[in-house]
């Protein structure tokens, strides 16, 4: 085992029905669990399968194997259903170092088909390639139809070879397979929906904690279900009471009539992890807890009773869930009103932006699918609910407010998928600054968290507001209007000259395009508007026109190929009036007109948003300010350019020495066991693994190895030069402290640089580092930081001494794709510079992908690798090279999003961990 690698950790997992099961390495001490599972949990037949013909002693050996002395050969899961071993998968290297490895597993009776094979499969899959395991062999007999069902439903390549009765079955462990990755989502995904029903969809519903007390949160909840028209049964449950508003209440979750799929909690923190058990041994499914201030202890209880009862958890202090649809009627949040119905999904973390958000949308009538308040979000987050509303059959619109994300990396994931059949809208509130200290390099100090968030969003495809007031602005565009074209060409059309150039100043801020109008289009306009009308984008129509003209006009201009969408400001005039009669809206969009994206600025609009009905019948948002209207049609297109790109395959990485790379840094790991910056030489080593360009470089600890270093490099270098560099370990800026001398010339000058440097840096000098100059060329910084929050993270920006004045950088989440590998350049403000301008030929881009590629590829096989910083990196149109390159490497384990498990909430009082 490496040393970086810890032993397989303890995971919680669900199975296909939903069931949580606890996924844990079977330990020395497990053997009688061993024994009653092989002896009791499984029938005769299922034991002669298991063990290719009956053998009494058969399980006595499995037990000697997983739990004996010789067991440390042996890779053995258990999965645990509350404290109860239900199901073992194991594997042995068939020889020493061969990669190959003897598979059997074993699951009780009671427990077939519901995924206990297959789930354990996959985390011993996970283990064994962390231990340098490559396939998995197994002898199974031809009738064994659920482990072959288990094999077949893995999503990995099966080999079968038919011998005597027996199928020696052989299953490749090739990394990233995408069939395999694809088959594991899709399982997650099915656990997950199956789990979320009872929270979501429950049948029976109980409050526990509604006290007679009026304006008490749980007669409040209790009362808002019963009004809200909840179809199933609901139960009270107060020991200290017996009638709560008019209904009867019960003492205990024991004593209910029936089994609440879900239960509402509302008790005080010291009694929420009783009555959490309580409903688990009743065979609750779900809870929402709604008290606030729970303890470690207790928050460790409620966590414990949850996992081991199978139950979904929403909360603690959380402010409900809603679910409108007729069947359910569930409306058991304290907020505000029950959301009207409708096709947008809402989650938030925070209750204060829940009723705020919950408030616009009522107003602007947008109706809500499903609310839940996540509050401190032990279990269920805003991934499950991503998952629900891709799947519930009336969500079109899913709108979130979240202040961290559980498991960044399963986020985006499943957000890049659910992105791509309905809108994701999220308002990105951002995380301070803190816990970044003692980030020492250029790249962190660059991979701001928005940096890190923008990124994230942006890949994923979700729409990210700036507030929750820009959120709503967009999601009312989104809802109503079809996408523009991705090139987000606008025509600006004002009836007062003034507000269409405010209107068109803020589309370029936006980053909108306003084309040129086509020469007929111009044509038609100058026939249709008086004399003195601005007939170029932006139209002015000037205050003298009329509905009829203005009607035309906007007519006209939806023909005109050249616009994808129309931003309309009108400010009401003798000739416009915005009467019942004559509505000015009634103008925005008529019958016969091409359907694309309109936005009406109504100067005289009280509130910053609402919906107009047009002619026929459909509804289009109207701003009172032009620059909200420009910022949601530019997530439009933002959304429709997304939705345009084609996925994206991962950026073929270099021939890259993965095991060598991995060998350097635990090799480092072991003298420096809380790791640090890696010394040059093995800085260069690891880079040399991923193919990346660093300059030829000598250590020389005297004046005489200075001079012959030198003398070996000056020939490399441009004009004969060499640059040195006085090197301790863990410094960090060099040249701000005076520790790089360039453009060397002569053995006289190197032998006096380095005796400048030993004057001036004593025996903190470890040697001075010699390199060739490298012919001058555009400093760019590539890095990589492994993110707490969203993992491996590519950067790219200016480099050298612009670094950080001019902070020009863009950055993508590891691996990185084809398409970013070729789109990152374009983002820099210093695009020109790379992608070559007139007079100015490009650099190597080629060189420069290969570089990303790389970079992305050390940072997402070696998490251990923290920072990475290459800076900076000269490019050159005859190539790109690197003269400073700093890596930092923490012990850590390496984590793997597509390992199904239940996230570790941090929870109260505890210290949040990576
Ligand atoms: P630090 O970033 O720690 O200050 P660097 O090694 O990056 O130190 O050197 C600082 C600057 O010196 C670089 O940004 C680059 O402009 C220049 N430089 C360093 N080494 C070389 C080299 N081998 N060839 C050309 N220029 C160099
Ligand atoms: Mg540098």
């Amino acid at each position: 085992m490496s040393i970086t690698e810890p032993p397989v950790s303890a995971a919680e997992a669900l199975l296909t029905d939903g069931t949580t099961v606890l996924v844990r390495p079977v330990e020395a001490g497990d053997r009688a669990a061993v024994l009653e599972l092989h002896e009791h949990g499984m029938s005769d037949t299922s034991r002669r399968m298991r063990f290719l013909g009956a053998s009494r002693v058969a399980p006595q050996m499995v037990a000697d194997r997983l739990c004996g002395p010789g067991r440390s050969g042996v890779l053995a899961l258990g999965a645990w259903a509350d404290g109860r071993l239900v199901g073992e998968a194991d594997c042995e290297a068939t020889a020493p170092g061969s990669g190959s490895a003897e598979l059997a597993m074993a699951v009780a009776d009671a427990w077939h088909h519901r995924g206990v094979g297959t789930l354990l499969v996959e985390h011993l899959v996970h283990a064994a390639r962390k231990r340098g395991i490559r396939e998995f062999v197994a002898d199974t007999l031809a009738g064994n139809r659920s482990v072959h069902r288990v094999f077949s439903d893995l999503g990995l390549p099966v080999h079968r070879h038919l011998d005597h009765g027996e199928i020696r079955v052989r299953v490749p462990l090739d990394e990233d397979d995408e069939g395999y990755l694809r088959a594991v989502d899709e399982r997650g995904r099915t656990a997950d929906l199956a789990s979320l029903a009872a929270l979501l969809r429950p049948r029976t519903v109980a409050v526990v904690g509604a006290s007679r007390r009026t304006g008490s949160v749980g007669r409040t909840i209790l009362l808002k279900i019963r009004r809200g028209g909840f179809t199933g049964p609901l139960w009270a449950v107060n020991p200290h009471t017996g009638v709560i508003a008019g209904e009867p209440a019960y003492p205990g979750i024991a004593e209910l009539p029936g089994v609440p799929d879900l239960a509402v909690l509302a008790v005080p923190p010291a009694a929420v992890p009783g009555a959490a058990e309580d409903c688990g041994r009743a065979g609750t499914k779900a809870l929402v807890v709604l008290t606030s201030g729970l303890d470690a202890a207790q928050a460790r209880r409620l966590m414990h009773s949850c996992r081991r009862h199978s139950m979904r958890l929403v909360g603690p202090n959380s402010l409900g869930i809603a679910q409108t649809d007729p069947q359910i009627r569930l409306d058991a949040e304290f907020g505000g009103a029950f959301p009207l119905p409708g096709t947008a999904g809402v989650a938030v973390q925070s209750g204060g932006v829940g009723i705020a958000l919950l408030e616009r949308l009522a107003w602007l009538g947008i109706g809500v699918s499903t609310f839940v308040s996540l509050g401190d979000k032990y279990d269920v987050s805003g991934n499950d609910l991503l998952q629900w509303w891709e799947s519930d059959g009336r969500t079109d619109l899913a709108l979130l407010h979240l202040e961290s994300f559980g498991s960044p990396r399963a986020f985006a994931r499943t957000a890049r998928r659910v992105t791509r059949t309905l809108p994701v809208l999220t308002v990105d509130a951002g995380r301070s600054d803190a816990g970044r200290r003692g980030a020492a390099s250029h790249t962190a100090a660059a991979a701001t968290p928005t940096v890190t968030r923008e990124t994230l969003f942006r890949q994923a495809g979700i729409t990210a507001a700036h507030s929750v007031a820009e959120l709503v602005e967009a999601a009312a565009l989104l809802h109503t209007q079809p996408l523009p074209d991705g090139r987000g060409r606008v025509a600006v059309v004002s009836n007062a000259g003034g507000i269409g150039i405010l209107a068109a100043d803020a589309c370029a801020e936006a980053g909108l395009q306003l084309p040129p109008l086509p020469a007929d289009t111009v044509a038609e306009l100058r026939d249709l508007l008086p004399a003195g009308a601005g007939t170029a984008n932006p139209v002015d129509t000037t205050a003298a026109v009329g509905p009829a003209e203005l009607r035309a006009c906007l007519d006209a201009l939806a023909r005109a190929d050249t616009v994808d969408a129309l931003l309309v400001c009108l400010v009401p005039t003798a000739l416009v009036q915005d009467d019942a009669d004559q509505p000015l809206h009634a103008l925005l969009h008529g019958p016969g007109r091409r359907h694309l994206p309109v936005a009406a600025v109504l100067l005289d609009q009280e509130v910053p948003v609402q919906y107009r009905t047009c002619a026929d019948g459909g509804r289009l948002p109207s701003y009172a300010d032009p620059a909200a209207a420009a910022r949601a049609l530019a997530h439009a297109r933002d959304r429709a350019r997304w939705l345009a790109e084609p996925p994206s395959a991962p950026a073929a990485p270099p021939a890259a020495d993965t095991d060598r790379a991995r060998r350097l840094i635990d090799a480092f790991l072991t003298t420096h066991p809380d790791g640090g910056w890696l010394d040059p030489e093995t800085a260069a080593d690891l880079l040399d693994c991923y193919r990346l360009p660093l300059t030829a470089s000598i250590r020389a600890r005297s004046e005489h190895e200075a001079v012959l270093a030198g003398r070996t490099l000056r020939p490399l270098g441009h004009e004969g030069r060499v640059a040195a560099k006085a090197y301790w370990p863990g410094q960090v800026h060099k040249s701000a402290e005076g520790a790089v001398r360039l453009g060397i010339g002569s053995d006289t000058d190197a032998r006096e640089c380095y005796r400048d440097f030993r004057a001036r840096f004593g025996d903190r000098m470890a040697g001075l580092v010699v390199q060739p100059m490298a012919a001058p060329g555009l400093e760019l910084l590539v890095g990589a930081v492994q993110d707490e929050v969203f993992g491996p993270l590519v950067l790219l920006g200016l480099g050298g001494t612009a670094t950080d004045v001019l902070g020009d950088r863009t950055a993508r989440l590891a691996p990185l794709t084809e398409r970013d590998v070729e789109t990152m350049p374009a983002d820099l403000r210093a695009a020109p510079l790379i992608l070559g301008r007139p007079g100015a030929p490009e650099t190597d881009l080629a060189a420069l992908r290969r570089v990303l590629a790389g970079v992305s590829a050390l940072a997402w096989d070696q998490p251990q690798a923290v920072e990475v910083d290459l800076n900076p990196l000269i490019a050159r149109p005859d190539g790109v090279v690197c003269v400073d390159a700093r890596i930092r490497v923490e012990p850590r384990p390496s984590f793997d999003p597509y390992l199904r498990r239940l996230r570790r909430p941090a929870l109260a009082g505890e210290a949040s961990g990576p």
